[in-house]
């Protein structure tokens, strides 16, 4: 017992070095059973929202961890919304079947670098390192490959961006934020402060905690309630596919 305790500890330690922002992580990617991945055909897009439907996008930080967004997953399907998830490269284990899933189920998997760094503290190598190396773990487990990089903490600038845009990714922000990664804030206030301030079009930030994995079905019924369809980052006017320039023959 003492040494499995000990283990606990160990692994909520390597979490929680992982996000210092993240102090209550949910099971982590290492609970994974090591399944035999079956070749998943890159996933078709998700179902269009009904035309005139309100959109809104939720974006899920610093997974994946298997409990949480397979069940993330599972309660935005049952209203026909899809979820956009920010993984880190470092909670990105041997096992492809996270990725594999996510993809399947025709979510977005975007970029939250590989160490959850503030990339503004870099020099341009080390950014081109954390991104490029989280992309290419992405693909190589069976993701699309990303278009989107969510920086930590916020952290991007011109410069970011400008080494990211040579990786093919742009900076999405959010402007919904319950500050589920604070252990104070329970899920009910997770809950009332994403249903209080939706609106169309907007970004939901939420993270993979404790306090908000309980109540990740009140979070997406609430929304349903309110006549939203949650849509991928990539469904939301501002971020869809820029059109090709005038004049260019795709
Ligand atoms: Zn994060």
């Amino acid at each position: 017992v003492k040494s499995r305790l000990g283990l606990l500890l160990l692994l909520s330690l390597a979490l929680a070095a992982g996000c210092a922002k993240q102090p209550a992580a949910v099971p982590a990617a290492s609970t994974q059973p090591a399944a035999k991945a079956p070749k998943v055909p890159l996933a078709a897009q998700p179902t269009k929202p009904t035309a005139g439907a309100k959109r809104i996008a939720v974006t899920i930080d610093d997974g994946p961890a298997l409990t949480y967004s397979v069940k993330a997953m599972d309660e935005a399907e049952k209203y026909g919304g899809h979820v956009t998830f920010f993984v880190t490269g470092q909670r990105l284990g041997p096992d492809p079947q996270m990725i594999r899933l996510m993809q399947k189920r025709g979510h977005l998997i975007g970029n939250h670098t590989f160490n959850h760094v503030n990339l503004t503290t870099l020099p341009d190598e080390k950014i081109r390192a954390q991104l490029g190396q989280t992309n290419d773990l992405i693909v190589a487990q069976g993701g699309a490959k990303p278009t989107f990089f969510r920086p930590p903490y916020g952290g991007h600038n011109a410069r970011v961006d400008g080494v990211a845009a040579a990786l093919g990714l742009r900076p999405v922000m959010w402007d919904i934020d319950p500050e589920d990664w604070n252990q104070k804030n329970t899920g009910a206030h997770t809950v009332s402060y994403i249903l209080s301030h939706a609106q169309p079009n907007k970004i939901v930030l939420i993270h993979q905690v404790h306090n908000t994995y309980l109540v990740l079905d009140q979070i997406f019924a609430g929304l349903h309630r309110q006549g939203f369809t949650v849509v991928r980052v990539d469904q939301l006017p501002k971020y869809a596919a820029a059109p090709p320039p005038p004049g260019r023959v795709p």
